[in-house]
């Protein structure tokens, strides 16, 4: 018989979804004839802006005639793409070729988990995307660090307790905190990784949800950054992309491993062994994403999913609850203090019909808050509210302990 990969035994048994979905369908089950509202998973609602939706009919047209059709392209992804995402995202500060279009953010982190390999060792902030560390359970667990990241520090690690570490995950804005590091913060970090040979693996999927122009929407804001940090981004809610498809990650071509070698050399033998490139069809749509109409389209989007954040955000404060991100974020984190994260779900789905995401599921140091996203329909959230202003408990009622 074949042997078990040992790495698997050391994941959790459920992954935190397909658990919120459990409890969802055993209560649907219990429950035939009561509604439940999600503000669970970050999936987007809103369709593809009329642009992107455009480009996909023709460019599909096209494949379906010999003079249109169109086999791989580049494992990188086209190089016109790549020239369109350095000059939006980047001012075209980063090179083209340092970009590598892909299927997905997700997809990428696991990725780059088979750069570095077993032997990196990994801190991540606490709660996290949970992505960062179950892929490296799967190459092979070096002891991984989790760094608390609470309202005492405004949800960011200290570089001055950072321990010893490979690699540093960040995650800004926010999943699941909805927290946006500052430049200042981004700053002692960049100078922390400098001095310890570590490299920072920074998502920045959510930048495009950032309002305050003061605060960067990428790592390579901050001087320096290209010499230690590695920036993962996504087009899935950016544009609406989940189902469609795509992502990118900079592997800046001056990142070097100890012994010089050089980061972007391998990450293109990597890329080129274990992926045929991003559809072609979706960079087709990406690219009408990022003409000047698909941007602005998009920008009512955002806009949108952030009017959301602000109407939850408004209807849990007349309730007393303490609520951080949802400013520059599609997440909100609802602090719950003392109350354990999966009571607290399993108690406001069966009295009030609403459904979060317990922030335990995101690590420790998430233990007694809630996440709410604002992706979901007007209707949706409407109905959210209405739930929250007439069934949910104020925040002082909660403190008693839980009919549980
Ligand atoms: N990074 C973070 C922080 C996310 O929350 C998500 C999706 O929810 C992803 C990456 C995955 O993005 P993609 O859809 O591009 O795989």
């Amino acid at each position: 018989m074949v042997k078990r990969n040992p790495n698997f035994k050391s994941l959790s048994e459920n992954y935190l979804f397909p658990e919120v979905a459990r409890r969802v369908k055993a209560f649907k089950h219990q429950n035939p004839h009561v509604e439940l509202i999600s503000l669970s998973i970050g999936d987007t609602s809103q369709p593809l802006s009329a642009t992107i939706s455009k480009m996909l009919k023709k460019k599909s047209e096209e494949l379906g005639t010999h003079a249109g059709y169109h086999g791989y392209g580049p494992e990188q992804g086209a190089l016109s793409l790549r020239k369109k995402i350095a000059h939006v995202f980047y001012s075209d500060t980063i090179s083209p070729e340092e970009i590598f279009i892909s299927d997905g953010a997700k997809c990428d982190i696991g990725r780059l988990q088979l750069l570095f390999g077993a032997q990196a060792s990994i801190a991540v902030q606490d709660p996290t995307y949970p992505v960062y560390v179950d892929s490296k359970l799967i190459v092979g667990c070096h002891p991984i660090a989790y760094l608390p990241c609470t309202p005492q520090n405004n949800f960011f690690p200290d570089p001055k307790l950072l321990p010893a570490v490979d690699l540093l995950y960040l995650c800004s804005p926010n999943n699941p905190t909805g927290s946006t590091a500052t430049k200042e913060q981004l700053k002692s970090i960049v100078s922390w990784a400098k001095k310890n040979g570590a490299l920072i693996v920074y998502d920045a999927a959510y930048a495009a949800f950032i309002q305050d122009p003061d605060l960067p929407k990428s790592i390579y804001e901050i001087a320096g950054a290209k010499e230690v940090a590695i920036e993962v981004s996504s087009f899935s809610k950016f544009a609406g992309f989940t189902g469609i498809r795509l992502g990118w990650t900079v592997i800046p071509k001056g990142l070097r491993f100890e012994q010089y070698e050089s980061v972007h050399q391998d990450y293109t033998r990597l890329i080129t062994t274990f992926f045929n490139g991003a559809s072609i069809l979706s960079q087709a749509g990406a690219e009408a994403a990022l003409s000047e109409n698909g941007l602005e389209e998009i920008q009512r989007t955002i806009n949108f999913y952030m009017e959301n954040a602000s109407l939850i955000r408004h209807a849990l404060q007349i309730k007393g609850y303490k609520i951080y991100g949802g400013m520059n974020a599609p997440y909100l984190w609802v602090d719950f203090g003392e109350k354990k994260s999966w009571e607290l779900f399993q108690h406001l789905m069966e009295e009030t019909h609403l459904i979060t995401t317990p922030g335990s599921g995101f690590g420790l140091c998430g233990e007694g808050f809630l996440r709410f996203s604002a992706f979901g329909t007007r209707q949706n959230i409407q109905k959210a509210i209405k739930h929250i202003e007439t069934k949910w408990p104020r925040s002082l009622e909660l403190m008693s302990p839980l009919p549980i």
